[in-house]
């Protein structure tokens, strides 16, 4: 399958030498995932991070959650995107609610960005330009139908300068491998700037278009 779109990656072509079987996709985003595990492209992520925390779930996918990156308390110390803090306790119990399933979740970057003080801080656009070819790879294995961008920094990595980041109107940004879908951040949601209840409505939205793509 030839690969286009800011999906495509070099990953399509990885095979087994010994048997020239193409691998499937789950054994090649195994592979994907050793990869970026080794990554070493950002200085100070490569001395404040844990560990690297590459993309997570089913491929193919149905949908693809993209966030920002680890979190200090949570993903830096599980290793799996949006678990073990209360960012990923809401998105992850907003997604059951709504029925969502054969998801892949990952981030713009996958090491955990710390200030001087220790202190989560955002990704700097250097880093963000590393970490994209990790993203396009994962997206280009796991080719799902729907892209939720949680969060402007994921919309603009993703929808570029097309459309302005408008998660409350729900409306989708159709690219050229899958639907663009605005939310906001869960993180957005714990710190009290957008109640529960219109999140969820959001996922209910979510759900339904999911349903017809
Ligand atoms: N955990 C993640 O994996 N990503 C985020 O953006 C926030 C928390």
């Amino acid at each position: 399958m030839i690969e286009r779109g800011p999906f495509a990656s070099g990953a399509a072509a990885c095979t087994s030498a010994a048997s020239v079987k193409p691998l499937g996709r789950a054994a090649r985003l195994r592979l994907l995932r050793a990869t970026i595990r080794r990554c070493v492209r950002c200085p100070a992520l490569v001395k404040c991070r844990s560990q690297v925390v590459p993309g997570h779930g089913a491929a193919p996918a149905r949908i693809a959650f993209v966030g920002l990156a680890p979190g200090r308390l949570g993903a830096d110390r599980t290793g799996i995107p949006f678990s073990g803090d209360r960012s990923g306790e809401l998105l992850r119990r907003m997604i059951a609610c709504a029925g969502l399933r054969r998801l892949f979740i990952t981030n713009v970057v996958r090491c955990n960005p710390r200030d001087a003080r220790g202190r989560n801080r955002n990704p700097s656009a250097r880093e963000i330009a590393n970490c994209s070819g990790h993203l396009a790879a994962e997206l280009a294995l796991v080719r799902p139908r729907v892209v939720v961008c949680l969060g402007a920094v994921a919309w603009r990595e993703l929808a570029r300068s097309a459309a302005p980041f408008r998660p409350r109107s729900g409306a989708v940004l159709h690219s050229r491998d899958a639907l663009l879908y605005p939310m906001y951040h869960p993180a957005y949601v714990v710190r009290g700037a957008y109640t529960p209840s219109a999140y969820a409505r959001d996922f209910r939205r979510l759900a339904r278009l999911c349903n017809r793509a």
